[in-house]
């Protein structure tokens, strides 16, 4: 069974290095969905990123392999390889324009939020007062269905979450998003959004950021616990892993340029205040651990590869067509 990663980040660097994804490679996982852009990334960094991660990997194709269609994650495991996607945090980076999903679709990017932690004119972020899809966000939902890319609500409002969930016409998945019900945080999503992603036949992919987990230094355990409250609320065919590890690089700076304020899109007010740079994740080796983890909060081995990768196979088989 394909293990899959539904979100890693490097540095939003053009010359990020790639070491961590050779060790996710190394603990058998055989596809990772990895970030390119949030809201807060401007075009041009966005568009450096996409292109630079792209050279890395055609440069390596004794390790790495730029998925465009499913059959490719096998591909890439057969010639011992890692099938790598792209993600985008938010809907800015299409300028209002819902024509530029099917862009970024044919660059490499086969997952999408449309809004990071804020609202924008697309939809509500988690972090912000509540607001519902928009008319254009409506406009930009059918653009993802119709580009063949995965809905992703992590990081949205809850309101605004129920309402894309309502209005996509393909499966919805949470890439990295815990439950309220273990966690009380605004980024954990509530078991309303849950069982209405279940609801699309999607996946809710469990996150492994320490503070998102309720523990100091996560292992896989942790992640265990919380892949099956979900899937004891709606199901084991709804669950995903999406351990959403930074992988930082000290000497390499992605901030973004202009009048970037953090404290905006990781608000205080929401228990960001140094979090972040407390922040602790499982380690990628984890991966190795995390069969037998599932299977002591009771699921059978076969179970346990399903939230490794067979319901992230099956929605990415119904959407990416
Ligand atoms: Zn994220």
């Amino acid at each position: 069974m394909i293990h899959w990663e539904a979100h890693a980040c490097l540095p939003l660097h053009p010359q990020a290095d790639f070491a961590p994804i050779d060790r996710l490679r190394a603990a058998g996982v055989h596809y990772v969905s990895i970030n390119i852009g949030m809201d807060m990334n401007p075009l041009p960094q966005v568009m450096a990123v996409i292109a630079g991660f792209r050279a890395t990997i055609a440069a390596h194709p004794d390790k790495y392999r730029l998925v465009h269609r499913l059959q490719d994650i096998d591909a890439a495991r057969a010639a011992g390889c890692i099938g790598i996607g792209f993600d985008l945090e938010g809907a800015m980076p299409l300028l209002e324009q819902p024509e530029m999903v099917a862009l970024y679709k044919s660059l490499g990017v086969h997952q999408m939020h449309l809004a990071y932690n804020r609202n924008n004119s697309v939809a509500g972020g988690c972090h912000d007062t509540e607001q519902g899809l928009t008319p254009l966000g409506h406009q930009v939902v059918a653009a993802i269905n119709a580009a063949g890319v995965l809905m992703d609500c992590s990081h949205t409002g809850r309101k605004c979450s129920l309402d894309i969930m309502a209005a996509s016409g393909k499966p919805v998945i949470f890439s990295h998003a815990n439950p309220v019900a273990l966690v009380d945080h605004g980024r954990n999503i509530t078991d309303e959004q849950i069982k209405a992603c279940a609801g699309t036949g999607g996946v809710i992919c469990v996150n492994g950021v320490s503070f998102f987990l309720g523990v100091q230094q996560p292992t896989a355990d942790d992640v265990a616990r919380h892949a099956a409250y979900v899937a004891d609320l709606v199901g084991v065919q709804h669950v995903g892993i999406g351990l959403d590890i930074s992988f930082s690089q000290p000497d390499l700076d992605d901030t973004p340029p202009g009048d970037y304020d953090a404290t905006y899109w990781w608000p205080k007010s929401a228990g960001y205040d140094r979090a972040l740079v407390r922040s602790a994740y499982p380690p990628v080796e984890s991966w190795q651990q995390l069969s037998a983890a599932l299977q002591r909060t009771g699921m059978t081995a076969d179970e346990a590869s399903l939230v490794m990768g067979g319901n992230m196979m099956r929605v990415a088989g119904q959407v990416w067509g």
